[in-house]
């Protein structure tokens, strides 16, 4: 706050009441000393818990030798990084770059430029999601099927429709001769924790097939291990010809992905997409310590284990309190649909010492870090079951 009170911030984030100044494990500490168990993880960002021992050791590490060079050099990190997230997933090439939104923008670039350069089909349409959440850049924004992150923002660019989720004939009723994409998320996070349905991702896999269009996946919130598989698709039996990754591939560090086939490689050239930030050795430092931490301690299955472990809790623990409609959830992320707002009885867990976050207006949103101590976790959600069950 400035002398007059006033922040020197722009107001783009409702922020709670809570200044957190410090973060061990599933730990965190406010400005007044008061400990919180972390449900939340920065919004699914902080997969290993704050300030992880094995990302910490290689970023000290990359902090002696060299923070940043110029994309116009080689950078070894980067290469051992897009290695390891081949060798895992089905894409054969990766961009980087520092943030969700850019790896989304970076995707529908792709896709456009694929069909427009290589196919020479001149298409350019991509077909998204009500209620799906993307980015906020201009593109992203206008990707993303909810019309209150676009209000003020138009023109916003041409090329984009939505269908309803988990309707495959309304998406086929959308596919014409300009269509290039589909674009989705397999479990829907800021949109209320909304997994797609399995026959649904099968049919618009075919149907990509069927009518020569690309399957983009946005990972950015499922990826590297949160569902209980390294990438979401993994649970759906399909492989997307774009996949999109950030938030916990730095565990904490800025850094974002977007992966592809090898045919695809074919849609960029030297020039035609970039970033100065994208994939710098500090930030593939981290990201490489990240990967290799979620593989080498098996956190997806860990995740599966401890996801399954807690809508259980929470069914049992919840069933007949009448602010609770359903727990659902997909490894460890996981949301508690309420029957009316859900913001006061958020601001009373926070209250409580747990923090966890909104998905849409009424759904309670736990992303716990996957190396959550199991009493951190129990402890958690008695926390947060006690303040639904009094309010
Ligand atoms: N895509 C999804 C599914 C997300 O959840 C988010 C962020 O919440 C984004 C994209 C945008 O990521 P960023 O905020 O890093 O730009």
């Amino acid at each position: 706050m400035t002398e007059t009170g006033k922040s020197p911030l722009f107001p783009t984030y409702a922020r709670y009441p809570i200044t957190l100044v410090k973060g061990e494990g599933s730990r965190l500490w406010d400005d007044t000393g008061k400990e919180y168990i972390d449900l939340m993880s920065g919004i699914a960002v902080t997969n290993l818990g704050h300030a992880p021992q094995a990302v910490k050791e290689k970023l000290v590490e990359q902090l002696d030798q060299l923070w940043h060079v110029s994309n116009l050099f080689h950078i070894p990190n980067q290469e051992k990084l897009a290695k390891l997230l081949t060798d895992n997933s089905c894409a054969d090439a990766v961009f980087f770059c520092s943030t969700g939104a850019e790896a989304n923008e970076a995707a529908i670039k792709l896709a456009r430029r694929y069909s427009q350069k290589v196919l020479q089909n001149g298409r350019y349409e991509i077909i998204t999601f009500n209620m799906s959440f993307h980015g906020r850049t201009l593109a992203t924004l206008t990707a993303t099927g909810q019309d209150k992150v676009k209000e003020g923002f138009h023109p916003l660019p041409e090329g984009f429709k939505y269908a309803p989720y988990n309707d495959i004939e309304a998406v086929r009723s959308l596919v014409n001769d300009k269509t290039c994409a589909i674009m989705l998320e397999m479990i829907q996070g800021e949109g209320g924790v909304l997994p797609a349905d399995p026959q649904f991702v099968q049919d618009l896999a075919a149907l990509c097939k069927q009518e020569n269009l690309l399957l983009i996946v946005d990972e950015i919130q499922t990826g590297v291990g949160r569902t209980g598989k390294l990438f979401a698709y993994e649970h759906y039996g399909i492989e997307p010809d774009i996949f999109t990754l950030a938030k916990g591939l730095g565990a904490g560090f800025p850094i974002g992905a977007m992966l592809g086939k090898a045919h695809l490689a074919e849609g960029f050239s030297a020039g035609s997409h970039g970033s100065t930030f994208g994939g710098t050795p500090i930030a593939t430092a981290a990201g490489i310590a990240a990967v290799e931490t979620v593989l080498a301690n098996k956190l997806p299955e860990r995740a599966a284990e401890l996801g399954a472990y807690t809508v259980e809790k929470l069914e049992s623990k919840l069933a007949g309190n009448p602010l609770v409609a359903k727990v659902r959830g997909v490894g460890l992320l996981i949301g508690i649909e309420c029957t009316q707002p859900a913001g006061e009885m958020i601001s009373e867990i926070h209250k409580q010492g747990v923090l966890v976050i909104p998905a849409g207006p009424n759904v309670i949103r736990l992303v716990p870090a996957l190396t959550i101590p199991q009493e951190d976790l129990d402890k958690g959600l008695d926390i947060m079951c006690e303040v639904l069950a009094r309010k």
